[in-house]
């Protein structure tokens, strides 16, 4: 299949700045998720302290001459939390509304998820404020370039390796890839991943974090004694997590009784047949309009009486404003931060089994790992085995978790934190601090 270079139409289309205050604030949010984990892990002080900070965080600005002469200055940055397990991996968002606490917290988020599925990558991630819908392609390009010129110090398949994140995609890190290269003087298709297929990319990696999440949930479900045939799902967002994971999910025999994306969502209990929908969005653009359904709003979608909701869209839409409106019984975060810190206490409540974020949507930086490891073993696994690969690591990972969880008794999201903090902190204490 030839690779789509196209970024995409649809998007990410994120409320104003003032949601990340307070209750909403990333990197607050994971810091107290990662407190509660240091506290019952009995978290020696001054590994607490070094995993509190980000190890390197870079500000640049970006000047790109316009398509009419003009030059405009953005600002980007590139945020490596921890490098300790191995390579800084993590994504580049381009968006209005970057912020350099948003980035320090996805970077911080990243340093957990490889950890909490044992790939050998630290936690980084980057962004740049802008919009690239209002952009031409040649001024998408002048700013991808300029930007990877201005973290060339970080980048490296040894040091950083982004990959794609909100608005960005396969044709920007092949841009990111080409500038690193040309200023090395040699190909070098591991600094980034998330690459097209032609170009080093692997194989599977596209559909890598709805499969993850498939996998995760029919794991949650055998364990909870429910039948994976017939259990009804919501899925919020039908981008590339959740049309994949709805696609999937109902390739496993569960009914995807309602999707939404940024126009709302369709509802029908007899079952919605994703691949007809996901072609409706091929040719319309977005879910709008869609015919075999009801129309119901995204809250709506939220507090639907189903066994399993996907939120797969964006961060804060599970808050203390609706939590104790949620009926589903399982929950799988495809999305990063789909659910507020404080939220999480009113779920436990509930007594809704959440697989968090950090472990739920791991199967994307999985593949990516894959990706890395064929272009330096300069050998390409088939689709089949990238695929049993990653099965085996969510499967094992799940079940890493939920042992953690029962031994402890705590959440999900608390045990993933312990887990992948406790494997942070273990490499500090055997490197020591280099002084
Ligand atoms: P995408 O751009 O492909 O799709 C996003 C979807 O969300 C679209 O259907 C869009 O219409 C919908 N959406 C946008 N704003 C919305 C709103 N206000 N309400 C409801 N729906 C809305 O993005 P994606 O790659 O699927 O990523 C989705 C989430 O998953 C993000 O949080 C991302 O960080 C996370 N994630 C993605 C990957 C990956 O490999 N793509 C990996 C890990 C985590």
């Amino acid at each position: 299949m030839a690779t789509d270079l196209r970024l995409p139409t649809d998007r990410i289309v994120r409320p104003d700045k003032d949601r990340f205050l307070n209750e909403e604030n990333p990197f607050e949010a994971m810091m107290s998720r990662f407190d509660r984990a240091a506290e019952l892990l009995d978290l020696e002080p001054g590994i607490y302290k070094i995993l509190r900070h980000p190890e390197k965080q870079l500000t640049v600005s970006i000047p790109v001459m316009h398509d009419n002469g003009e030059v405009e200055v953005y600002t980007g940055y590139r945020v490596l939390y921890n490098t300790s397990r191995g390579p800084a991996k993590g994504g580049i968002r381009f968006d209005m509304n970057v912020t350099l606490e948003e980035v320090k917290a996805l970077a911080a988020w990243m340093t957990w998820k490889c950890a909490v599925v044992n790939i050998p990558f630290g936690g980084a991630k980057g962004g740049v404020i802008c919009d690239p819908l209002k952009m031409s392609v040649a001024e998408l390009e002048r700013l991808t370039r300029r930007y990877t010129a201005g973290i060339m110090s970080l980048l490296g398949p040894d040091s950083d390796v982004p990959a794609p994140d909100v608005n960005t995609n396969e044709r920007v890190m092949a841009w990111v890839m080409d500038t690193y290269s040309m200023r090395m003087g040699h190909t070098v298709t591991a600094v980034v991943t998330g690459k097209p297929i032609e170009m080093g990319g692997s194989l599977g990696r596209r559909e890598a974090t709805g499969r993850g999440c498939m996998i995760v949930t029919k794991e949650a479900l055998t364990h909870l004694g429910m039948p994976i045939k017939g259990t009804t799902v919501a899925v919020q967002g039908f981008g590339n997590v959740g049309s994949i994971a709805a696609d999937l999910m109902q390739k496993e025999g569960m009914t995807i009784v309602a999707v939404g994306d940024r126009t709302g969502g369709v509802h029908n209990t007899n079952g919605i047949d994703v691949p007809d929908a996901a072609a409706w969005v091929k040719s319309h653009g977005t879910l709008e309009g869609y015919p075999r359904g009801d129309a119901i709003s995204n809250d709506e979608l939220l507090t639907l009486d189903v066994e399993v909701l996907v939120p797969a869209a964006l961060e804060n839409v599970i808050t203390t404003k609706n939590a104790d409106k949620i009926r589903a019984r399982v929950i799988c975060e495809g999305a990063n931060g789909p659910t507020t810190a404080a939220a999480d206490a009113v779920l436990d409540e509930k007594g809704i089994f959440v697989i968090p974020d950090i472990l739920a949507n791991a199967g994307g930086v999985t593949v990516s790992y894959f990706e890395w490891v064929q272009d330096r073993g300069g050998y390409f696994w088939s689709e089949a085995s990238v695929n049993e690969r990653l099965t085996d690591i969510m499967k094992r990972s799940f079940h890493d978790v939920l042992k953690l969880a029962q031994q402890h008794k705590v959440n999900l999201r608390t045990a993933a934190y312990m887990l992948s903090i406790s494997r942070v902190s273990t490499v500090h204490k055997l490197r020591g601090i280099y002084a």
